[in-house]
């Protein structure tokens, strides 16, 4: 505002605290404390390591928000941003090309499954979630079925920050104080395997998940029901592994009653799981899009994608005159593309998924060593992404909210050298995926010790 003296260009690392912490509202802050609290400024990267600005090191167990898969502060990124920065900064997307997004389309429909083929080029996840959905609207007015428009989604999913993408995200608690259009959404029931009831088989508890899904689009009527929206793994809402078969099957239903299966593999997708993508060769599946971002670039610039199959294409085209009005300014954005394309050539340079799949197991052990903790509730997770369930007091039926286990841990690895993710009752982590075995042991050292002294607290407190 007009009262603010202009600034320096230098701050102290003090004012640097002042001005974040006054003027740049984070994204999901705690409205009644979001000027009184003193966030970390991150400094600088590399590898698997950030420095705030005190100086102190920090593993990146987050992997920034699930997408620094080469790690930080690669040259050769830097050069090939700046490279294509000198060569073509920017042109519109709306139908002319650059080099870097034609390549880098026809590498995406090399490493998507089956007959996904099309590429529509977005700012991030949640403007590929959107695109996938007005995809299906507009393929549903043309198929002459105006009202098979209803998604289905999931209780704790989460797919995106717009209005649309935020809608047919199933988190309660992102819901809060917000309108939505809720009558083109269902949300099912989540699928967390941990939450079953006492007693049931895991194979029972996946009929009960899949009939879940039937019975929403017989009793909301086929001749209402657009899509199905799903990610692989469930991941802001706690890295949710679907039972074994849970995937395939509801998709085999999808089919059935004419709904699309959209696969949100924004997480997934990258390696994470040690594939480009997780849908085929992890959950046997060939849905009918996938929505890209995060890992695409490595973060190191925004992008995303939605991949269109091409049976749901030649349902879109025809031949009349039909716009598809979806678009962004930064649709196909040449420098993004480029650091994509760069992102993709050290990958396989690296054999960053081969490597993935072979230290993911061990990652995976270590994890599951904190059974030995009687304050740990579950553990889980796959490929390089894991999950610290605290155990809740009341039972397993209700999520604790309440519960502080996550920043507990949190704060404590913090100190020692290990940001994570708390969320709540669980601590997530999703490292670059460039971890080494010994940085990986070095990761879960720090977490083994935090668990040890949150006992010891927790139990001090009751
Ligand atoms: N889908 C999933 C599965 C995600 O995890 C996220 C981001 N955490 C999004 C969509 C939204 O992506 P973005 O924040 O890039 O818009």
């Amino acid at each position: 505002g007009a009262h603010l003296k202009s600034v320096r260009n230098s701050p102290t690392v003090d004012e640097l605290h002042e001005w974040d912490r006054l003027h740049n509202l984070k994204p999901w802050s705690m409205m009644n404390t979001w000027r009184e609290e003193d966030g970390q400024i991150i400094d600088r990267g590399d590898g698997i390591y950030m420095w705030d600005s005190h100086g102190r090191r920090m593993i990146d167990g987050p992997g920034g928000m699930w997408c620094v898969q080469i790690g930080h502060g690669r040259r050769e990124m830097a050069d090939a941003i700046s490279d294509q920065v000198m060569r073509l900064a920017y042109s519109s997307p709306f139908s002319t090309g650059t080099e870097p997004a034609a390549i880098l389309a026809r590498r995406l429909a090399e490493f998507a499954p089956g007959d996904l083929n099309t590429v529509f080029f977005t700012t991030g996840g949640s403007t590929a979630v959107d695109t996938a959905l007005r995809a299906m609207h507009f393929l549903n007015n043309r198929r002459g079925m105006p009202d098979k428009k209803i998604v289905i989604s999931r209780e704790r999913a989460y797919h995106g920050s717009t209005y649309l993408s935020a809608t047919v995200s199933g988190k309660e608690r992102n819901r809060t104080r917000f309108d939505k259009e809720n009558r083109l959404v269902h949300f099912l029931p989540d699928v967390d395997p941990y939450r079953r009831p006492e007693g049931m088989s895991i194979e029972a508890f996946c009929d009960q998940k899949v009939d879940d899904l039937e019975q929403a689009i017989l009793e909301l009527g086929p001749e209402n029901v657009g899509a199905f929206i799903a990610e692989p793994i469930l991941c802001s809402g706690g890295v949710i592994v679907p039972p074994p078969g849970y995937h395939k099957r509801t998709l085999e239903i999808c089919r059935k009653h004419d709904v699309l299966y959209i696969s949100d593999e924004v997480v997934t997708g990258f390696g994470r799981l040690g594939h480009w993508f997780a849908s085929e060769p992890v959950f046997d599946i060939v849905p009918d899009m996938i929505t890209c971002a995060k890992g695409l670039t490595s973060g190191y610039l925004p992008l995303g994608a939605c991949i269109i199959s091409d049976r749901v294409m030649e349902q879109m085209t025809g031949p009349e005159e039909v716009l598809f009005s979806n678009g962004y300014t930064y649709s196909a954005h040449p420098v993004s593309c480029a650091a994509a394309l760069k992102n993709i050539e050290i990958m396989e340079r690296e054999n960053v998924l081969g490597h993935v799949r072979e230290v993911a197991p061990y990652f995976q052990e270590r994890l599951r060593s904190f059974e030995k903790f009687p304050i740990v509730g579950d553990l889980r997770g796959m490929g390089l992404l894991g999950c610290i369930e605290g155990k809740v007091t009341e039972g397993r039926s209700s999520l604790a909210l309440d519960s502080d286990f996550g920043t507990r841990l949190d704060t404590i690895c913090e100190e020692n050298g290990l940001l994570l993710r708390p969320l709540i009752n669980m601590a997530v982590f999703s490292p670059p995926l460039i971890i080494s075995k010994a940085q990986i042991d070095a990761m879960f050292d720090i977490i083994e010790d935090a668990l040890e002294q949150v006992s010891s607290e927790m139990e001090v407190d009751g």
